[in-house]
């Protein structure tokens, strides 16, 4: 393996390391989530002073250390404008640790990278918070595996016709009226309709949908069901969300 590495990414979290240092975990276009080293990054004068914030997209060169890599330059292609206290610094924060807590260190999932540097871009001119975070959920959840598409049946793979009954499996998934029991929770059209489109089209898309607040709240509910069952522990970010979600 090569020593040293260039890549870009952008910063999800960064931890304070030592008397001086810095932690920051960049997902990366290429290489996954990684976790590197910054020296001296808390220093008045590092030359990695405010280019490590949280959500900057940054081009690194890094060395592979045993444990972990070291960071040696950091070039800041794009930072994210100080919007702090606003409902769209708060929904960053909450798909930062998501993305950091449902990702595994090097894991490199396809189109993960492109979502969360779109969703931050949108970001930075949208007020539609709440879609922009209930699609980047979604995407990142099917990307990632955890849901399979909602217009077939998870368990035998039938493509799902709108006007039958269609219920909840046990795993977040829906299924058809035959796969299903009587432990399965029977969910409601419109739900189906916007998950399998917030699914399907691009973020540029889903925003020009006009949701009506039953079906945004059953949105709601049902991903914070589907995350309370993948995360053993709650979100730290949860509580910042309750005004905007
Ligand atoms: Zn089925």
């Amino acid at each position: 393996m090569n020593k040293h590495f260039s890549t870009t990414g952008i910063v999800i979290r960064k931890v304070d390391f030592g008397e001086a240092d810095r932690i920051v975990t960049v997902l990366t276009e290429d290489m996954g989530k990684i976790d590197c080293i910054a020296k001296g990054a808390r220093r008045l004068k590092s030359r990695f002073c405010g280019r490590l914030e949280l959500f900057s997209e940054i081009q690194i060169t890094c060395y592979q250390g045993q444990s972990l890599a070291c960071l040696n330059e950091a070039h800041l292609i794009d930072g994210f404008p100080d919007v702090k206290e606003t409902d769209r610094h708060r929904v960053l924060f909450y798909i930062a640790e998501l993305t950091h807590r449902l990702i595994q260190d090097q894991q490199q999932i396809e189109g993960v990278y492109p979502l969360l540097h779109e969703t931050i871009n949108h970001l930075k001119e949208e007020n539609k918070t709440d879609v922009i975070l209930h699609t980047y959920l979604v995407k990142l959840l099917t990307l990632s595996g955890f849901l399979s598409p909602w217009n077939q049946c998870a368990t035998c793979n039938e493509t799902l016709n709108i006007e039958h009954p269609i219920h909840l499996g046990d795993d977040a998934n829906v299924i058809c009226q035959s796969c299903s029991n009587a432990a399965h929770r029977r969910i409601e059209a419109p739900l189906i309709k916007w998950v399998n489109f917030m699914q399907h089209y691009p973020l540029p898309n889903t925003l020009k949908v006009q949701v009506n607040e039953k079906d945004h709240q059953s949105v709601w509910l049902w991903l914070q069901g589907v995350l309370g069952n993948l995360l053993s522990t709650p979100m730290k970010s949860e509580s910042f969300l309750q005004s905007v979600a």
